[in-house]
């Protein structure tokens, strides 16, 4: 087993792409850290710098303590699965597997615990003998990870190892990989463009754009407690409703946010508001999570039009505008339970869960307690 550090680490490719921009990030002796982010920021190009199979352009990528920056991927013992599980097709299962072993020149009785032991952690012990085209997606998936498995890596490096499978088979085996690399306890590094997927895998979740890390955090603190616009936008499903909002105070020395011309009264102790004086009447970004936006009973509340509903049976996702903003405001989604009838154009009143407003500055950094930092949320 072993750590891995990622050290100022800056990756230009021949040609001068710049995929990674000064990446630094320590995982854990037996963790597992899910990356994760948009399609082309930079996830498979770290993933790829780690097996070795790409060089660093300046920076120190350790694994185990050891730099590796200049070691080539067979003296690395990491293991990589990828999302085209590629067995070999005219080879058994029991041949996939056996494959990185012979390569090794290990002896037949060492081999053949190593497969028997990684058969029976996988649960392959009655498909050795068949070929790949005999196997279901999810057992094929099964089969790739045993052979990545079966020389026992001090790193597991998985890139979007689920992707080729289809909905239902894909939480199954998430669920499955979770307990592998639980049980075997190997340092992981899991990409995905998923968020669902980090969420529900990762010890704790590297969140990235554009070739630079933006929070790295257990999966529950990076839900609750954003460091800025993109992790809040990028995380949850549907993720965190954004939209522009000003601070001012009220004449009892309270706070309420102002959204286009309605108001939004704020409570807040006395000491925390002074805290937020110097934001006050400067544009920002207000965030609230679609389950803590709510219907208000009476009139009270903000007015919005519906535009849209989604009936998913156990919820209703509404769709819909803040009134009164000078430009038409952005959708919002409204979490609600059971099925609920709505129509397009209809007004309704919400009535959000300040306690559990986000605030970000103008350059999308999260305010806390009127200072700009990650830990909490207002
Ligand atoms: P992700 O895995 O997050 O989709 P990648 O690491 O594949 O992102 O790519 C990051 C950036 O680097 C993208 O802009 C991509 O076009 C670029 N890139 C990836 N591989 C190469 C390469 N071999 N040569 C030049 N640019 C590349």
């Amino acid at each position: 087993m072993a750590s891995i550090d990622f050290e100022h680490i800056d990756k230009i490719y021949p040609g001068g792409t710049q995929a990674i921009f000064d990446y630094s990030l320590t995982v854990a002796d037996g963790e597992l850290v899910a990356f994760v982010g948009p399609s082309g920021c930079g996830k498979s190009t770290l993933l790829r710098l780690l097996a070795g199979l790409e060089t660093a352009t300046r920076g120190t990528l350790r694994i185990g303590g050891q730099a590796v920056n200049a070691l080539p991927p067979q003296r690395r013992n990491v293991a990589m699965v990828f999302q085209d599980y590629a067995l070999y097709p005219h080879m058994t299962v029991r041949r996939n597997l056996e494959f990185p072993l012979k390569m090794r020149d290990l002896p037949r009785a060492g081999i053949e615990r190593q497969v028997q032991w990684v058969a029976e952690l996988l649960g392959l012990d009655g498909l050795l003998d068949r070929l790949p085209r005999q196997l279901s997606g999810g057992q094929r998936q099964r089969v790739a990870m045993g052979r990545a498995l079966v020389r026992q890596p001090t790193v597991f490096l998985m890139d979007e190892p689920l992707s080729n499978l289809d909905a239902r088979l894909r939480v199954q085996i998430r669920a499955e990989i979770g307990d592998l690399l639980e049980r075997t306890g190997i340092t992981t590094v899991y990409v995905t463009h998923d968020q669902a997927e980090a969420m529900t895998l990762g010890d704790r979740v590297a969140v990235m754009d554009h070739g630079r890390l933006q929070q790295v955090a257990p999966p529950r603190q990076l839900y609750e407690q954003p460091i800025n616009t993109f992790v809040a936008g990028f995380i949850g499903n549907p993720p965190m409703n954004l939209f522009p909002a000003r601070l001012t105070a009220t004449l009892d020395g309270g706070l309420r946010l102002l959204l286009g011309d309605q108001t939004l009264p704020l409570t807040l102790p006395t000491p925390t508001v002074d805290r937020w004086r110097a934001w006050l009447d400067a544009p920002l970004t207000a965030g609230l999570r679609p389950e803590h936006l709510r219907l208000a009973a009476g009139d009270g509340g903000l007015s919005a039009t519906v535009g849209d509903a989604e009936y998913l049976g156990h919820e209703t996702l509404l769709h819909l505008r803040i009134d009164g903003m000078t430009a038409p405001g952005p959708l919002l989604v409204v979490r609600l339970p059971g099925i609920r009838p709505f129509h397009k154009g209809e007004v309704v009143r919400l009535s959000p869960d300040s306690t559990q407003l986000h605030l970000f500055d103008a350059d999308g950094l999260a305010l806390v307690n009127g200072t700009v930092g990650a830990d909490h949320i207002l």
